[in-house]
């Protein structure tokens, strides 16, 4: 059956010799090739594109085909590289809501939300997002307080003020449409090199990076780049690789690169059997996976200690807004204190919540009220708790006093 293939393929349309294949109609097909690591084929000039394509698609029953042809539109490294990934996220992309229905204001609200945060887990808040702020119109519109309740549970809530203020700019001053400038880009709230990359390259199909773990990860493997992969150096590596890189329908690749670095891969245990790009990555080669990228040991977090007061009076329980600077601005949680409680009704459970760059450690007490002096907050019914966006670290500290309520 495989001669009998090959025969018809050489017989129709191609020759052992080198001819290059001008014609640009061809390029679906090369895809095919290269997504199948067949790479190297001699197709001859005029060819028929049906032809080739009827003759090719009987290809997928020959997988021992492989590196039986040459191809030979083009045998640089990055050139084949970018069709093996582009090739294959044709057939395995991950699918997602912001990519069912594509927009520029969907592609920026899921980069934000993904920032720190896993596809699985942003999927929900996505959607929910968008049913209550489905332009950049309702968002604009929106007060703060509800932008941070839709935004409640994902953490790092500057992400939601600086989306919030962003999309109000945008607004105003774009009149609801992004601009596709990279220094318009980069001066509106929350949009760093990463997110004006991705803007650019998946909703405005520019020549753009959007250079994250995923990209980084994938980069220090196929070149094998054995310095820090977190230096200044080592970005400036990624920048110039990617500008070889970045050949063609760059919001395809960009999204290869990031679903190749979440599927096939990963941090730990990459599975290079099944990865497109294989036959060009160097660190395979040096089986030096599990070493690459190099990453310097990260200083360890500084940990706060604080306790909690939880003031309760007929049955409210006393939280605060947390107005200004500081960690966890704007945001709504039990009252922090830095010294000791002395007397109190009922001690709960310490918890400990992780940040970036710190832990707290807090040991929270319900204790009755007298009246003291209190900063911006409100006295709020268990039942009430919800209305209000509270942080995260002080979420298990809520749930605790849901439990002594029975509320849970
Ligand atoms: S071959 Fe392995 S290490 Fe290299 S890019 Fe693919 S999955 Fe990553």
């Amino acid at each position: 059956m495989i001669k009998k293939a090959v025969y018809i393929l050489l017989s129709e349309c191609i020759e052992y010799q080198d001819t290059e294949v001008e014609n640009e109609n061809y390029l679906p097909i090369f895809k095919k090739i290269y997504s199948q690591k067949i790479v190297h084929v001699y197709i001859k000039k005029g060819v028929k594109q049906e032809v080739i394509i009827s003759l090719l698609n009987q290809l997928d029953y020959f997988t021992d085909f492989t590196h039986t042809l040459t191809f030979l539109l083009d045998k640089n490294r990055e050139y084949r590289l970018f069709y093996s990934l582009v090739g294959w996220f044709d057939t395995w992309h991950r699918i997602m809501p912001w990519r069912t229905t594509p927009s520029l204001y969907g592609t920026w609200v899921s980069e934000i939300m993904l920032q720190q945060t896993q596809v699985v887990t942003v999927i929900n808040y996505y959607n929910r997002f968008m049913k209550r702020f489905p332009t950049i119109f309702d968002l604009a519109n929106a007060n703060e307080n509800e932008v941070l309740l839709y935004w409640q549970g994902l953490g790092y809530y500057s992400r939601a003020r600086n989306l919030h203020k962003c999309a109000k700019i945008v607004v105003e001053k774009y009149n609801g449409v992004f601009p596709s400038d990279i220094k318009e880009l980069v001066k509106l709230p929350g949009i760093g090199p990463y997110t004006s990359g991705a803007i650019r390259s998946i909703g405005y199909n520019q020549k753009a990076s959007a250079i994250d773990g995923n990209v980084t990860r994938i980069l220090t493997r196929v070149y094998a780049y054995t310095k820090d992969s977190k230096s200044k150096e080592a970005y400036l590596f990624y920048e110039n690789m990617l500008e070889r890189l970045l050949i063609d329908e760059y919001s395809k690749f960009n999204q290869a690169l990031m679903d190749l670095g979440a599927l096939i891969c990963k941090g730990k245990k990459p599975n290079c059997l099944l990865c497109p790009i294989e036959p060009f990555c160097d660190t395979t080669k040096l089986k030096m996976t599990e070493k690459i990228p190099m990453i310097l040991p990260k200083k360890s977090k500084v940990v706060e200690h604080y306790n909690s007061i939880i003031y309760k009076k007929n049955n409210t329980y006393f939280i605060e807004y947390r107005a200004g600077q500081g960690m966890l601005k704007n945001m709504w949680g039990t009252l922090l204190i830095e010294g000791s409680v002395i007397s109190y009704q009922s001690k709960l459970q310490p918890i400990k919540h992780v940040f970036t760059h710190k832990i707290w450690k807090i040991q929270p007490y319900i204790v009755d009220y007298l009246g003291e002096s209190l900063p911006k907050g409100e006295f709020v019914k268990v039942s009430h708790f919800q209305e209000f966006p509270i942080a995260k670290a002080f979420q298990k500290i809520i749930y605790q006093i849901q439990e002594s309520e029975g509320t849970n």
